[in-house]
């Protein structure tokens, strides 16, 4: 029998690897000194195991290790990005361009610049989630200095032609930040091969700890300068000052050393579990819909809409595992994904959507018993569903002239 609760929702947080949290031991008890203290041991094991973690995050993205900040997470990282780059270049220009489907983390921080006066463009995705390289050439202007586009999605997992895009803002002279967050130590992503000049990266979405990230800013072709977002010490070359998070970075520099070693067979084993609990799904229900391409896409994702039934009558069904919906369900509305309604996906199949994501963690029992589960639970649902009985029927509902719209 599979342990329940079965957790399967690892665009949100993954595990801590038990490796990592060996790794991190040593911070958190004997050797607790501040990486900034120059003068004792203390000082120089906490540095010297800071040292350790960037190069192997540089490792793991084909960075030099210099290139890498350190920051309290992904979403600093990405205000950082942003911000940063606004502030330092805009004498160059005031306009930046990103994408309707980004984290808050990016989107946010662009409405912020624009009260500050910044123009923002928010480029379109198309069904699958694709942003148009044409419409991304077009958007390009003489005061265009930072293109944001994020590596791999957090709710569909699907992934942009980075390189293409780098390429582009290459040859336009524009900077090019990725939020690579889900898609390091998943999928290949180098720095240099995808002409990223700056990329966000979160421990815990590769089996690190939390509050822990860092920012990849490239030093040279072109070397990138950063206004930083926090004043104080001048750690980090002056781009992010704040005690650096031993404990925290040894995990994460771990994590990647792991990440960088597995990758190969990991995602492969992801991308076979995921397909077996899309298959089998396919194989037993009717009307479901894979939302986002499915060929551009991380291993472990699978983000799926169950026409005919309750989204949170769904959830409520497979209460024993853990996994996102589409509905991001505030106190007093409930608002679809704006990712999912960025790609076109209608209100009721938004609701209905619920995100897998499959981990290291991860067996195939518990694929087989999530699938079992959802297969079982959208069945029930449906029996008591005089619509799907009606579409089953082939009445075309959007004909059916209802009594409450007279
Ligand atoms: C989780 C996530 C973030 C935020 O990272 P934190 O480290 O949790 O702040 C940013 N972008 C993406 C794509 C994410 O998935």
């Amino acid at each position: 029998m599979v342990k329940l609760p079965i957790y399967m929702d690892n665009h949100a947080t993954t595990p801590l690897d038990p490796r990592v949290l060996k790794a991190m031991m040593p911070y958190l008890t004997d050797q607790f000194g501040n990486a900034a203290s120059r003068n004792h041991k203390f000082g120089w094991e906490a540095e010297e195991a800071v040292e350790e973690a960037r190069r192997q995050i540089a490792a793991l993205i084909g960075a030099d290790a210099r290139e890498i900040v350190f920051t309290s997470g992904a979403t600093e990282s990405d205000n950082l990005a942003v911000k940063g780059v606004a502030w330092m270049y805009r004498e160059k220009g005031d306009h930046i361009i990103t994408a309707v489907t980004e984290h808050k983390a990016i989107l946010d921080t662009c409405k912020h610049l624009e009260k500050e006066g910044f123009r923002v463009t928010f480029l379109p995705v198309d069904s699958k989630g694709l942003v148009d390289l044409d419409d991304l050439r077009k958007a390009i202007t003489d005061k265009t200095i930072l293109i944001s586009i994020m590596t791999a999605n957090n709710e569909v997992g699907v992934i942009q032609d980075i390189k293409a895009i780098g390429k582009i803002a290459r040859e336009r002279g524009v900077l090019f930040h990725t939020d690579a967050v889900q898609a390091a130590g998943k999928v290949p992503f180098n720095v240099n091969e995808m002409n990223v000049d700056i990329a966000s990266l979160s421990a815990h979405k590769f089996y690190g700890p939390k509050g822990v990230g860092a920012l990849y800013v490239r030093r040279r072709n072109p070397r990138v300068l950063l206004t930083p977002i926090i004043d104080g010490g001048g750690h980090e070359r002056g781009m992010r000052s704040g005690t650096l998070n031993v404990p925290g970075i040894a995990g994460f520099g771990k994590a990647a050393q792991i990440a960088r070693e597995e990758m190969p067979k990991e995602s492969a084993e992801m991308f076979r579990l995921r397909e077996r609990l899309r298959t089998t799904l396919e194989r037993e229900l009717d009307e479901i819909y894979i939302n986002g391409d499915l060929q551009r896409r991380l291993p472990g994702n699978l983000n799926m809409s169950f026409a005919y039934v309750e989204g949170e009558s769904l959830l409520m069904g497979i209460n024993d595992v853990a996994v996102s919906s589409g509905s991001a369900c505030t106190s007093a509305s409930l608002e679809p994904s704006y990712v999912l309604k960025a790609l076109g996906v209608g209100e009721d199949l938004a609701h209905t959507s619920i995100r897998f994501g499959i981990g290291r963690f991860n067996t195939e029992e518990e694929v087989d018993y999530v699938a079992g589960r959802v297969t079982e639970v959208v069945r029930r649902l449906r029996e008591l569903s005089p619509l799907y009985e009606m579409a089953k029927e082939g009445i075309d509902l959007k004909s059916v002239h209802w009594a409450t719209e007279a």
